[in-house]
C-alpha cells in the first residue's frame, strides 16, 4: 500500500481498575518505538471475558483522564463505558475504521497475558482484518521469549504474521504482529486494589492524581464507594 501518508494509531483497551505505571510505561515506548501519533485509551464498559471491574465506568474513566493529563500523544476514548452492552474489540475497531479512515492504520496494543486470549475474543480472526496487534511482555507471561507458549490455534493464525521491527507496521494496514521489547513491570490492577484493601502503600505504583483520585473518592478499600 501507500504509505506516505498513513499514520500508525495505538488502541489500548483494557478496564483500567485502576489505570497503573505498568499500563502509562508500556504505552508511552510503544508510542515512542513506533512512531504512533495517538495512543487512544479505551476502557471497557462491561468486559465480556471477566468478571465486572469493581470500579464503576465512570470512576474508571475519571482516572484515566487524569493519569494521560499533558501527554499531547495519549487521548481518552470513552466510546465502550457509554454502550450500556458488552464491549467487543471487534466492533470498537470497525467503527474506528469507519470514523479515522483508510489513512490511519490501528494497532491494538495488549500485554502478553491478554493476547493469550485471543482466541476467545468475539471473531478474533477478523481483528487481523482490521488491525496490527503490538503485544508488550509482562512478568510471568514468557510470550516474548517462547512464542512456543501460545495456544496451538492461535500459534498458527501467527505464523506468518510476526513481524520483529516496528518499523513494518506502516507497510501493512493490518494484520501484523510485533512484540514490543518495552520495560518489564510487575504491577497489576489486581496487585494495586489488593494493596489498597490491604490498607497498604500504592504510592509509585499510580500517578500521584490517581492516588488522590482513590482516596477522595474511598475507591477499592474495605468500605469502598464505588457508585
Ligand atoms: P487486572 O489485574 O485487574 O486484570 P491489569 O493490570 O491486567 O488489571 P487491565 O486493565 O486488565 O490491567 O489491562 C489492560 C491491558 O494492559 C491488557 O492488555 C494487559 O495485558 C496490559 N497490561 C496491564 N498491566 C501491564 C504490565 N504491567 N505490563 C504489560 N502489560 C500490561
Ligand atoms: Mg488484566
Amino acid at each position: 500500500m501507500d504509505d506516505r501518508e498513513s499514520r500508525l494509531v495505538g488502541i489500548f483497551g483494557g478496564t483500567f481498575d485502576p489505570v497503573h505505571y505498568g499500563h502509562l510505561r508500556i504505552a508511552e515506548e510503544i508510542a515512542e518505538m513506533t512512531g504512533l501519533s495517538e495512543m487512544r485509551f479505551i476502557p471497557a464498559g462491561i468486559p465480556r471475558l471477566r468478571s465486572n471491574p469493581v470500579a464503576v465506568p465512570h470512576h474508571r474513566v475519571a482516572m484515566v483522564r487524569l493519569a494521560i493529563q499533558g501527554n499531547p500523544v495519549f487521548m481518552l476514548d470513552e466510546r465502550e463505558v457509554r454502550q450500556h452492552e458488552v464491549s467487543r474489540s471487534v466492533k470498537t475497531l470497525r467503527e474506528l475504521k469507519q470514523e479515522l479512515g483508510e489513512r490511519a492504520i490501528l494497532c491494538f496494543v495488549t500485554g502478553a497475558d491478554a493476547f493469550m486470549q485471543l482466541p476467545h475474543w468475539h471473531s478474533w480472526r477478523e481483528l487481523f482484518t482490521l488491525c496490527h496487534f503490538i503485544v508488550a511482555a509482562r512478568p510471568g507471561h514468557p510470550l516474548a521469549s517462547h512464542r512456543d507458549t501460545l495456544p496451538q490455534k492461535l500459534k498458527e493464525e501467527c505464523v506468518p504474521r510476526w513481524v520483529s521491527n516496528g518499523d513494518s507496521l506502516k507497510h501493512a494496514s493490518s494484520g501484523l504482529i510485533f512484540i514490543a521489547p518495552t520495560t518489564l513491570l510487575d504491577i497489576s490492577a489486581t496487585l494495586v486494589r489488593a494493596r489498597i484493601a490491604a490498607g497498604k502503600s500504592i504510592r509509585y505504583l499510580v500517578p500521584d492524581a490517581v492516588l488522590d483520585y482513590i482516596a477522595v473518592n474511598h475507591l477499592y478499600s474495605k468500605n469502598d464507594d464505588t457508585s
